[in-house]
């Protein structure tokens, strides 16, 4: 038996919040998955970027719990090759923002070994603090 997928007005709301957080028209994405296929971080994420498309142009919230979200680099692989001018690093970065304006940090540099820490490029640092705390 096929199950009838139901779209309802939780997740219309959620698609709606991630579009106007991103900028972007996730509803044009046709699941190409040319942005999966480019990414040099595809074999360490639990979804692939497509699947991350597809998850939030159905509001399924459990997308904001995916490893995926944080893993994204920015490297804009994707946007460059998307044939419908999607940039999947800006849904990754709204999906992001959700948990980051709850104040939930996503490192903890008391939790960074002091070893690790002098071999840590400033900038390296720098740039985490920007992207996983909120
Ligand atoms: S490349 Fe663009 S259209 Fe294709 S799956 Fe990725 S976001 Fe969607
Ligand atoms: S911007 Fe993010 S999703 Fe896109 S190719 Fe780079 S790491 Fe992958």
């Amino acid at each position: 038996m096929i199950n009838k997928l139901v779209i309802t007005s939780k997740n219309e709301e959620f698609l709606r919040r991630i579009v106007e957080l991103s900028g972007e028209t996730i509803t044009v994405c046709e699941q190409c998955g040319t942005c999966s296929g480019g990414c040099p971080l595809v074999l360490e994420m639990d979804v692939t970027p497509a699947e991350m498309m597809r998850m939030v142009q159905l509001g399924q919230e459990e997308v904001a719990e995916t490893r995926t979200i944080w893993l994204c680099a920015s490297c804009f692989s994707c946007t460059v090759k998307c044939p419908r001018g999607l940039d999947p690093s800006k849904v990754a970065e709204a999906l992001r923002q959700l948990s980051l304006r709850k104040a939930i940090d996503h490192i903890d540099i008391m939790n960074i070994p002091a070893d690790e820490m002098d071999k840590l490029p400033q900038i390296a640092l720098v740039s985490a603090f920007r992207k996983l705390t909120g």
